[in-house]
């Protein structure tokens, strides 16, 4: 994914400028070609990926660059070549798209596209040029009385179907869920919409548990009360069909194979640090039939079934957004996330 910006004085942008530094600066507005469209951001999302990017830099994002992939807004200006689209039309589009020809697309796995298309800039500013086929793939009309913010929250909400389908749950079984951050979270009203009969999320700050069982989950202080115990007890000693690990320590996935059940899932859906290590007891993998899987990113089609299921009120991914701040205050909203004084922080454009 490009980052371009070109210096200039139309419009805003939070520019990250290296680890732990932000500023705000006027740029030029992105030009657009006759088969593009110009999108005005309205509501942008802060992901656990900016967040990294902050803290300690990401391969993919050499500063000076703009963050922010999680958006939606209203269709500025359109190309001269575009016809589905129109000035106003108010859309969430995802970053980037899949080519539909590789070997992995022919495949199936979209999300694993070798040639992937996507949006030249990062969100945390004002206009975003959207190419041909971002609009052609990746660009959903937001259904009346959708908030922009939710828009927004499709890309996020998209990983976490794609994470919720590679935990191969059946209707009735149990997730557990380690870690309530803004993933976790929406990994358990998306398990929960789509019929697991109990979630279970661990985790260990106090805010995130209340929300966590005020979305209808079980939530469990592993301090307070043996994870193991509570399991046995809620499952009749099955145990969970899937252990979904929402948090970024090798620790974690160690731990979570004494969740499983047998012919279960682990999920590693939070990235771990680069060399890290995980042991893994292979009597699991072998005689349990334990599969230990991982998910990243999104398909298309998730995407679009991210913004269905938050229109047919299926899931409301809007409930874990605490703080909503201007663009300019991007920084903060990072630094909030940081310290996990935040859920999801929501910056937006007014006007
Ligand atoms: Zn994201
Ligand atoms: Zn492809």
């Amino acid at each position: 994914m490009g980052i371009r910006f070109e210096r200039g004085f139309e419009m805003k942008a939070a520019i990250y400028q290296g680890p732990k530094q932000m500023t705000i600066e006027e740029i030029k507005r992105p030009s657009i070609g006759p088969d593009q469209i110009l999108v005005q951001v309205k509501a942008s999302g802060v992901c656990g990926t900016d967040v990294k990017t902050y803290i300690r830099g990401h391969r993919f994002f050499e500063p000076p660059c703009i963050l922010g992939h999680e958006f939606a807004g209203v269709v500025a200006e359109v190309g001269s070549e575009v016809t589905d689209y129109s000035p106003g039309d108010r859309v969430a589009v995802a970053p980037y798209v899949p080519c539909g020809f590789c070997h992995m697309c022919q495949a199936g796995h979209f999300e694993l596209c070798y040639d992937k298309s996507g949006v030249e800039s990062g969100a945390f500013t004002e206009y975003i040029a959207i190419p041909k086929e971002v609009i052609e793939r990746g660009t959903v009309r937001l259904p009346t009385g959708m908030s922009f913010s939710a828009g927004a929250m499709a890309e996020p909400l998209a990983c976490v179907l794609n994470g919720i389908e590679d935990c191969r749950l059946e209707l009735g079984d149990t997730l557990l869920i380690m870690g309530a951050g803004p993933m976790g979270l929406l990994s358990a009203q998306a398990a929960l919409a789509q019929g697991a009969g109990k979630v279970i999320i661990s985790e260990f700050n106090q805010e995130r548990l209340a929300k966590a069982a005020e979305i209808g989950a079980i939530a469990v202080d592993p301090r307070k009360e043996d994870l193991k115990e509570v399991l046995k007890r809620e499952t009749g000693g099955k145990l969970a069909q899937a252990v979904m690990v929402c948090v970024g320590f090798a620790e974690a996935v160690e731990e979570a194979q004494q969740y499983v059940a047998p012919g279960g899932v682990i999920n590693m859906f939070g990235g771990l640090p680069k060399d890290s290590k995980v042991t893994i007891d292979p009597g699991l993998i072998h005689y349990q039939q334990v599969s230990l899987v991982g998910s990243f990113g999104f398909t298309h089609i998730q995407y679009r079934r991210a913004v269905e299921l938050m229109a047919n009120k299926r899931i409301d991914a809007e409930r874990i957004i605490t703080h909503t701040l201007p663009l300019e205050e991007a920084e903060k909203g990072i630094n909030l996330s940081v310290e996990q004084k935040a859920l999801k922080v929501m910056l937006v454009n007014e006007g």
